[in-house]
């Protein structure tokens, strides 16, 4: 063991892990460039999951690397009360322009969760306006994910990774999430119990929370775009807000920029985040809608580093590169490749499902191998992937080669079999 290894067991906490002795193993990573890490030792690995599904071009894409250097060799943080930047103008012009065409507004905060809980608070602002006080919770479905702090935990899966928090959550709404799958047919019962739970609540519901069509980090799950249109009418009829997380399912993930566009239903509010600044440095927002915008008044929330300059940049040189429209053609043959080479999967006896769906794709195991079991296999395949709960898969860099992919792919198999 080095001394940075040496230290971080002693004293650095990694993300839903122990501390000290009882830390599971981590890995140094010295280098990570296009869509190789490479560790301490020598190894090199394929990164399969994006790093945490933010990193959509690849590890330290040049035009990115170079908007970061100049902004911070021309000022790196300001205030955003009182003053403005150009990389926040140019970033934000770009994201409107990608976002579906109600969207007027833009607020920058530092992360995913973060943007979970301002959008919910712009809701109860709403609602608020139009002397509606009483209405301040959240209606979601089960199986989401929107974030660990604890209003993001609070219309996350209550009995998932956060049950140890439960007494101190406000008490949202959950109803069933939608079964009928994504490119299958739909199935009217999916709608009714979400129907049932706007009625019976409708005076105290602020807004709905989602994930649109991917239940990433709670169940890997692609759902069915036809629920969220009605979601989207019953929201309509109740005046409650209806709020879209689009920070994993968001820039090109699925196969298109934002998952909405799969349903064609514009929402009142989405947030964004992992793969704003192409992965390279943390930075989330919440867009609204003119209308939400213009009811809610003032809106009390205002973290320290909103709209920092060197992320704004690295923001608008990420969408730059979107904007030359390269990634649809690759994610369309990753979607091609991952459909292909999991589907033998499927005959294995350890696995319960497979399914995939633009630049992600999941096999569903009924049981995880041992940790250092998988770890090996990792290192001999050249490939990182983070499995969770009894799910391998990956959500690769969109810029992956076939070999590369097929390398993933491979050892996703692999590590189904034993
Ligand atoms: C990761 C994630 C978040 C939380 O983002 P952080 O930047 O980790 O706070 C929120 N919503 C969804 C859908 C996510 O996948």
């Amino acid at each position: 063991m080095n001394e940075v290894l040496k230290f971080d067991r002693l004293h650095l906490w990694h993300p839903y892990a122990k501390a000290g002795e009882e830390a599971p193993p981590v890995w140094e990573v010295v280098k990570a460039e296009g869509v190789k890490l490479t560790i301490s030792d020598g190894h090199e690995l394929i990164d399969g999951v994006s790093s945490w599904w933010c990193a959509c071009h690849g590890h330290n894409p040049p035009e990115i690397v170079e908007a970061i250097q100049k902004q911070a060799e021309k000022f790196s943080q300001v205030m955003f009360a009182g003053f403005t930047h150009r990389p926040a103008a140019e970033l934000g012009e770009l994201l409107l322009s990608a976002a579906p065409g109600n969207m007027e507004q833009i607020f920058y905060v530092d992360s995913g969760s973060v943007a979970s809980e301002a959008m919910m608070k712009l809701a109860m602002l709403y609602q608020e306006a139009r002397r509606r006080p009483e209405r301040k919770l959240m209606l979601t479905i089960k199986g989401g994910y929107h974030g660990d702090t604890l209003g993001a935990m609070s219309v996350s899966d209550p009995d998932g990774m956060h049950h140890a928090f439960a007494g101190a959550m406000v008490q949202n709404i959950f109803a069933e999430a939608p079964k009928s799958k994504h490119g299958g047919e739909f199935c009217e019962d999916d709608i009714a119990d979400f129907g049932e739970k706007l009625r019976a609540n409708e005076g105290k519901i602020a807004g709905v929370i989602l994930e649109p069509v991917f239940q990433g980090a709670n169940r890997m799950y692609f759902y069915h775009e036809e629920f969220l249109r009605r979601v989207k009418v019953l929201c309509d009829e109740f005046d409650i807000l209806l709020m879209f997380d689009e920070v994993a399912s968001g820039f090109g993930r699925l196969g298109k920029f934002f998952a909405s566009e799969f349903a064609g239903v514009e929402p009142d509010v989405m947030s964004v985040g992992k793969g704003l600044t192409g992965g390279m440095i943390g930075l989330a927002a919440v867009l609204a809608s003119g209308k939400v915008a213009r009811v809610a008044g003032s809106f009390t929330h205002g973290p320290t580093f909103m709209a920092n300059p060197v992320a704004c940049a690295a923001g608008a040189a990420s969408l730059r590169i979107f904007q030359r429209g390269e990634w649809q053609k690759r994610v369309a043959a990753i979607d091609k490749q991952l459909r292909k080479e999991l589907a033998p999967a499927m005959e294995l006896p350890n696995v319960a499902d497979v399914r995939s769906m633009g630049a992600v794709g999941v096999i569903e195991v009924k049981k995880m191998p041992p940790p250092e079991a998988y770890r090996q296999l990792l290192l001999k395949n050249g490939v990182w992937l983070r499995p969770f709960g009894n799910y391998i898969y990956t959500m690769p860099p969109l810029i992956t080669g076939e070999g590369d992919l097929t390398k993933i792919t491979s050892c996703m198999l692999e590590i189904a079999g034993i």
